[in-house]
């Protein structure tokens, strides 16, 4: 890909309006070329508004986008072509094997691969010929994941990609997203697991009603609220209760 920006993903001053209520209030911000990039916040705080805006998925009523110095809004057919969004699981097709749903994305975009790589990668080899509704949650997670990088994109945007998932399956998607950053790509996500964000994501902006009100590397996040004087009630020990599930259940995928 030519590169037209260091910066692959710009944002600049949206604001989005549904009906009277101000979803996005003014957000900006840049991503480098292979960061991962988290976008915290409460529920209805503006994160999924934000990302369907720069996917030009949905229209934002001021301010513009940038993928790779394309303005987003006049290339989408550009645009499509170098990012991978994660599709909502209904859209499915509920009785096409995996091969075949990966096929038939790949063919979508006019892609030559081989559907069994890319399964293999997300850990489906041996789903192959399971149908989309015989999967079990974090496989339909690693499905959609898989479905994204049909294109081999550049930027991928991961929306809540380990949400409802246990302990071991959250793991290997953490494993996989790593893997995914260490291609190359850049990756935009969001989660509401701030362990998560602490283990992934390069730098991290916090969302709020609309607004950025914070955006650092979780490290620097931790240092400022601790230079503000802050006290964990909780006493810190050196394992957690995540830790001891793993150690008692294993680090395998249970639902292979
Ligand atoms: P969550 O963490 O719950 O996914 P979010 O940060 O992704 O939340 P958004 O989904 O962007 O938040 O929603 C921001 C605000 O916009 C919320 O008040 C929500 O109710 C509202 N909203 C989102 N989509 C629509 C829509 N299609 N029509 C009307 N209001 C909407």
């Amino acid at each position: 890909m030519k590169k037209n920006n260091p910066n692959i993903v710009e944002v600049k001053s949206l604001f989005k309006k549904y009906g009277d209520i101000y979803a996005v209030k003014g957000i900006s911000f840049e991503v480098p070329e292979g960061e991962i990039f988290g976008m915290l916040g409460p529920n209805g705080a503006g994160k999924t508004t934000t990302i369907e805006i720069i996917e030009g998925m949905r229209k934002a009523d001021s301010g513009t986008t940038f993928i790779n110095g394309l303005n987003t809004l006049n290339n989408q057919k550009k645009i499509k072509q170098i990012i991978g969004v994660q599709l909502q699981q209904n859209a499915f097709f509920e009785y096409l094997n995996l091969f075949e749903i990966i096929d038939l994305y790949a063919n979508l975009y006019g892609k030559k691969i081989n559907p069994s790589d890319l399964l293999f990668k997300v850990e489906l080899s041996e789903k192959e010929k399971s149908k989309f509704k015989e999967l079990s949650g974090g496989q339909k997670q690693r499905l959609s994941i898989a479905i994204a990088l049909v294109n081999d994109p550049y930027v991928l945007f991961l929306d809540e990609p380990t949400t409802g998932l246990d302990p071991q399956a959250r793991r290997h998607v953490w494993n996989l997203i790593k893997n995914i950053k260490s291609e190359g790509r850049t990756i935009i996500m969001t989660t509401h697991y701030m362990e998560e964000a602490e283990e992934l994501c390069d730098r991290v902006a916090i969302i709020d009603s609309g607004k950025i009100i914070a955006l650092d590397s979780p490290s620097n996040l931790i240092d400022k609220l601790i230079k503000k004087g802050f006290k964990s009630k909780r006493s810190i020990k050196k394992a957690s209760l995540d830790d001891v599930f793993l150690d008692l259940t294993g680090q395998e995928l249970r639902d292979t």
